[in-house]
Parts: structure tokens; C-alpha cells; sequence
């Protein structure tokens, strides 16, 4: 067994993520050509600096705005008449939905999200789906929205892509529900798996940015473009915002590939490695900083 293939398994990289004949050697920084002739310095060093993207960009983004979706509306009919409704009203009572969910403790969330008909996706799912974890996670990683297997069990990502993201935590010593929170963009499973649209997103915000506010994370991961972009708040590529530093909330945000991507797209996978090392390395860097001034603070007490 090589070194890499050695460390692949100690890292839980094995045999999910196997080494395959001629897979790239070293481990570049995202958007960087790969060196297929050595092993890369940071399996032989656990993690280094050579996987810190040179170009570290923080973009404070501004709250997402709340698209065109209606309140808590009980049927069509009902939802219907409130598009009808001057736009005014309509973003009040978004305002005030919003205001209610961010004062909402973790059982009336759960409650709400639950009994929600505030978008479309309330009209075919079979049920709504929270989100999983532990409620003191320094992790927080952020998926699209449920899939059929999802709806069915009433868990966030059970299904095949579901095992591959147990696979990613598990390379970086993470473990789904300890110091890992796990949600979605939206809470319904959008009908036959497409994308959820920007109103039903818009309409959902509030849950995830309440889920957030409880949690408080040291990092939010979101994986594939439509989490990612409700969270930075602006269109991205993801192949082009890997590797960089977001925030939301104050809070880092790192972005990386949707697990079901990675499913269809095998040469990303060694990406969406590159891009958890660096989130471990965002992570132990902020406790370390963290450490720092605490001990400053114990200091000059
Ligand atoms: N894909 C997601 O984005 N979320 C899930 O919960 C499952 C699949
Ligand atoms: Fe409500 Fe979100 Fe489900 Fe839409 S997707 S019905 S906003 S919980």
C-alpha cells in the first residue's frame, strides 16, 4: 500500500474515495494545475499551508433579499388571492413572518417548518425536513433541499449522496450529529428532484437563517450552487468560489461541490477534498486564533 493510499484510509478517504490509476498525485490549490509526478506535501504533513488558496477573498454579504413568495398562505386559492395583494402589503407581511421565525426558539422552528405553506413545495411533499444534528455544532453544512428519500424519511441526505457526504465528514474526522449540523437551502423536496426557484428559496430563508442564529457555527459548508448562493446572497460557479472565504453572518462560509455532483462527476471529487482540507484548516485556524485571545484576555486580567 502506497503512503497516500495509507493515509487516504486513516483519513476514512478509503475505500468511499479510492485512489484511482493515475489520479492526480498532488493536492493543488483549487484552480491550480495539478503536479501528477509527487505526493503532495500535506498527506505526508497532515495539513499545511500549501492548501490555503493564495487569493483569500471575504465577502460580507448582505441578507438575501425575500423574493415574491406570499405569507403562510393555507391553500392555491388563498395564495392566488394574496399575489393579487399590492406589493406593499406583501412585504409587510413577509417582514413580519420573518421577524416571528427569527424570535422562534428550536421547538417552534421545528414546529413551524413542519406545519409551513408558505411556498409551493408545501403542495407534494410528503413531509418537511428540518434539518439533523448537534445544536452545539461548530459545523454547519448546507445541501439544496430534500430528495425523494429525504421526503420519505423526513432526514436530510439519507440517500446515495447522503452516504458520500457521511464519507466527506468522515475524511476530516467529522461525524454527522457530533459538532456537525446538517440542513437545506429549503425544507421541502422539491417535485422530481429539480431546482427549488428563487421565491420558494426566498420563502425558506428564514428557517435557515434562524437555524444558523441558534447554532452559531465556526464554519458553514455549502455544498453545490443554489445553497451556496442563497447563503453569499449573488450568483456564483462553484469551480470558481472554492477556495475563497465567504461569510454569512459574520460566520465563514466555504463552498464546495453538491455530493450528488460528485456522484456524476468523479474527477471533482479530489476538488471537494482540496476544499474540506481547507475548511479544516479555516476551522483550526479560527480556534487557534480563538485560543490566542483568550489566553491575551487571561493575560492582561
Ligand atoms: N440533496 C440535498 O441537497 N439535500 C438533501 O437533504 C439530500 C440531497
Ligand atoms: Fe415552507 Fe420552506 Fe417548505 Fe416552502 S420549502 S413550504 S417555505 S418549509
Amino acid at each position: 500500500m502506497t503512503q497516500r493510499e495509507q493515509i487516504l484510509r486513516e483519513m476514512g478517504l478509503a475505500p468511499l474515495w479510492q485512489v484511482r490509476e493515475g489520479a492526480n498525485r498532488k493536492v493543488s490549490p483549487p484552480n491550480s494545475v495539478a503536479d501528477t509526478s509527487t505526493i503532495p506535501s500535506f498527506i505526508s504533513t497532515t495539513i499545511t499551508s500549501n492548501l490555503i488558496p493564495t487569493a483569500i477573498a471575504t465577502k460580507h454579504s448582505p441578507l438575501h433579499t425575500v423574493g415574491d413568495e406570499v405569507v403562510n398562505p393555507n391553500t392555491k386559492a388563498e395564495r392566488n388571492e394574496r399575489d393579487q395583494e399590492p406589493r406593499d402589503i406583501q412585504d409587510t407581511q413577509r417582514a413580519q413572518r420573518a421577524q416571528r421565525i427569527a424570535a422562534m426558539g428550536w421547538d417552534e422552528l421545528k414546529q413551524s417548518v413542519q406545519e409551513c405553506r408558505a411556498c409551493n413545495l408545501c403542495e407534494q411533499r410528503k413531509q418537511a425536513v428540518f434539518g439533523v444534528g448537534d445544536v452545539e455544532a461548530d459545523w454547519l453544512f448546507v445541501g439544496e433541499g430534500p430528495g425523494a428519500e429525504e421526503d420519505e424519511l423526513g432526514e436530510p441526505f439519507v440517500g446515495q449522496a447522503g452516504k458520500l457526504l457521511d464519507g466527506m465528514l468522515a475524511a476530516i474526522n467529522l461525524k454527522r450529529g457530533r459538532k456537525v449540523y446538517i440542513a437545506n437551502a429549503v425544507k421541502c423536496h422539491p417535485p422530481g428532484n429539480r431546482n427549488p426557484e428563487p421565491d420558494e428559496i426566498a420563502a425558506c430563508l428564514p428557517y435557515l437563517e434562524r437555524q444558523v442564529a441558534l447554532l452559531l457555527p465556526k464554519l458553514i459548508v455549502t455544498l453545490g450552487k443554489p445553497a451556496s448562493e442563497t447563503l453569499i446572497g449573488s450568483e456564483i460557479k462553484v469551480g470558481e468560489s472554492r477556495g475563497q472565504l465567504f461569510a454569512f453572518r459574520g460566520i465563514p462560509l466555504i463552498v464546495t461541490y453538491h455530493p450528488a455532483h460528485l456522484l456524476r462527476t468523479l474527477t471533482h471529487k479530489e476538488k471537494a477534498w482540496e476544499d474540506l482540507c481547507f475548511a479544516r484548516t479555516t476551522m483550526l485556524d479560527s480556534e487557534i486564533s480563538n485560543l490566542k485571545a483568550e489566553t491575551k484576555e487571561i493575560k492582561t486580567k
